[in-house]
């Protein structure tokens, strides 16, 4: 089995590492790699692209032809995992700042996200959510968006103060926050479960 992080921009290491945890504890075999070329995204079973500055990873993504490879595995139904500006990336309609920034998305979750959803007074934030199919979990917010409206096919995984923060559709994941950064490693053993 091989995942890919996209490596380009974000906090990359922290998925590698959670990544390889819930592969050992699932008692999977395989390889995790932090992936900045679309040479080293062939091959991939899964893929995951991390938070950070979503306008910086689009333009990387869109540069070498990632982008377009990570489309053609997300029709291949190969699981694709999005957190925080992953997963802005991952939507198909942004709002006026995705707009602004010429942001190009992948369009392929079928959702509309609104960039930096809990303003500035609360730029990071803790709280314990209750994530379907989980359970409760620790989820760290940090400049986080959130989803404004969900499409026909789209599970809604998680909400915090009414906001959709966790999405499922088939094959892909979007969440608001950063679950690689709380040592709880059992989204991502969803995310591996769905290989
Ligand atoms: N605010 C960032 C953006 O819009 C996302 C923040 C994050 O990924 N932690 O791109």
């Amino acid at each position: 089995m091989k995942i890919s992080i996209i490596g380009v921009q974000g906090d990359v290491e922290e998925h590698v590492l959670i990544t390889r945890k819930a592969m050992e504890k699932l008692g999977l075999d395989g390889k995790v790699i932090a992936t900045r070329k679309l040479d080293q995204l062939f091959g991939s079973d899964g893929v995951i692209i991390p938070g950070g500055e979503s306008t910086t990873i689009s333009k990387l993504i869109w540069k070498d032809g990632m982008a377009e490879e990570i489309i053609r595995m997300a029709e291949e139904e190969k699981p694709i995992m999005g957190t925080c500006a992953g997963m802005i990336l991952l939507a198909k309609h942004g709002d006026e700042q995705v707009e602004k920034t010429k942001t190009r998305l992948l369009k392929l979750l079928d959702v509309k996200i609104r960039r930096n959803a809990f303003g500035r007074q609360r730029e990071s934030f803790e709280v314990e959510l209750d994530v379907k199919g989980i359970g409760r979990f620790n989820a760290i917010f940090i400049r986080a968006p959130a989803i404004e409206w969900a499409g026909d096919d789209v599970e809604v995984l998680a909400r915090f103060e009414e906001k959709i923060v966790g999405v499922r559709q088939k094959n892909l994941i979007g969440l608001a926050f950063h679950p690689e950064l709380t040592g709880d490693t059992r989204i991502h053993e969803f995310f591996l479960s769905l290989i």
